[in-house]
């Protein structure tokens, strides 16, 4: 066994369940294990890598900004913060940006912003609707939020002022709803729950909903912005606006950064009303520069939109000759395949051995989060990669 496998198990807190490898070096959609062997990468940091491992944007990035200014704080104002604030902004139906490290403290931010404007727009409102199966993030707040108890199990109490209700069921978001309620917090695709779209319909119920009661619409996408589903926020695949967005993952391409888009309407933070110490940093904001000047630049949605049409229909091609894969959903490079058994680990373990790193959001599902500059030849790969895999599970154990 690896040493560094062997260290973990002294040293880290075991919260992670890793797989049996040690990744020393990524490029493209490729990363190598420290023994040289190579993986086409499908996880993808979890849907972090938007432009792939070191593209050279990247590290242009943050080597020039590393040795020009990495971090001062938010007591000063920094060029890259507020260039990557107006072109997100240029590019969005919001007004106002606030950037903090990751999608938990994005999704804190944006809960708290809500929370203000129930407290001086709605009567004092605090109460924040959210789904069964959706993930806002693990601080206290957001593993309240997030709709599935075995993340909350153990760390009690739990903050108030959160109800989670049936995805893709406006009635439920209706019953759910009263005087306290300030907002609903959805993701357009749940990712880790499984890859479940919401319906047109629903989200545009919704919208309808919080218009006529004044409520607040946060979209959550930290894991659909910035490309993910074929378009570059999530949102537009459905054609349903929120009134505030949360970013993270992809935004930054591989480092550290999160953010809140807010329609003036809804931007009613102050001074002293929310802060952080690393949040927008001119590291982290100048490398976030790059990747959204790049996608813009290289029309990654468009990519996007084509290679996961191209890999979903060979996904459901698969899907005829092997009546075992139940459904094949998602969009862009977001893509679940479900199994009518639990297999997901072997699929995971015996994907490793052919040279294909997968993710697995349940026992029966796996889910593609690759890097959005996989080429069609590597969408290729993968399902031919796929078949071998399920074609020797499936020999193993005969259904
Ligand atoms: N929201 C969504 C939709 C996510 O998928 C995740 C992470 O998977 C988070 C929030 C939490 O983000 P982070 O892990 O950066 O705190």
């Amino acid at each position: 066994m690896s040493r560094w496998i062997d260290l973990e198990a002294k040293r880290y807190m075991p919260v992670a369940k890793r797989a049996p490898v040690v990744l020393v070096r990524g490029e493209g959609s490729r990363v190598w294990d420290e023994d040289g062997k190579a993986y086409l990468d499908l996880v993808g940091g979890w849907a972090v890598n938007t432009l792939g491992h070191s593209a050279p944007v990247i590290v242009d990035a943050l080597t020039e900004q590393a040795a020009t200014l990495i971090h001062t704080s938010n007591q000063f104002y920094t060029i890259p913060q507020l260039e990557l604030a107006d072109l997100l902004v240029e590019h969005s139906p919001f007004d106002r940006v606030f950037f903090s490290n990751s999608g938990v403290e994005a999704n804190e931010g944006a809960v708290k912003l809500v929370r203000k404007y129930g407290q001086h727009k709605r009567n004092g409102a605090y109460a924040v609707i959210t789904t069964d199966h959706s993930f806002h993030g693990r601080s206290l707040a957001m593993l309240t939020a997030t709709g599935k108890d075995a993340y909350k199990k153990d760390y009690g109490p739990l903050p108030t002022g959160f109800l989670n209700v049936p995805f893709n069921d406006l009635d439920a978001i209706k019953q759910a709803t009263t005087d306290e309620t300030c907002a609903i917090m959805l993701e357009p695709v749940q990712g880790e729950g499984g890859v479940n779209v919401a319906t047109k319909e629903y989200l545009q119920g919704v919208r309808d909903w919080c218009d006529q009661n004044n409520l607040v619409l946060v979209f959550d996408e930290v894991q659909t912005g910035v490309g993910r589903l074929g378009t570059l926020w999530g949102f537009e695949k459905f054609g349903v606006e929120p009134d505030v967005m949360t970013l993270a993952k992809g935004l930054g391409g591989g480092v550290p950064i999160g953010a809140i888009l807010a329609k003036e309407k809804f931007s009613i933070f102050t001074y002293g009303d929310h802060g952080s110490t690393f949040g927008g940093n001119p590291l982290a904001t100048a490398v976030a520069l790059a990747v959204v000047r790049e996608v813009l630049k290289q029309d990654i949605p468009g990519h996007v939109e084509k290679v996961g049409n191209y890999l979903m229909d060979k996904l459901r091609a698969m899907q005829t000759q092997r009546p075992y894969i139940t459904d094949v959903r998602g969009f862009g490079l977001l893509v679940g395949v479900e199994f009518d058994s639990d297999i997901s680990a072997q699929i995971i373990s015996e994907s490793m051995k052919e040279g294909m790193l997968l993710n697995a959001p349940a026992a029966n599902m796996i889910r593609f989060m690759p890097p959005l500059v996989l080429t069609e030849a590597e969408a290729d790969e993968a399902v031919e990669k796929l078949g071998t895999v399920l074609d020797r599970i499936k020999v193993a154990a005969p259904a």
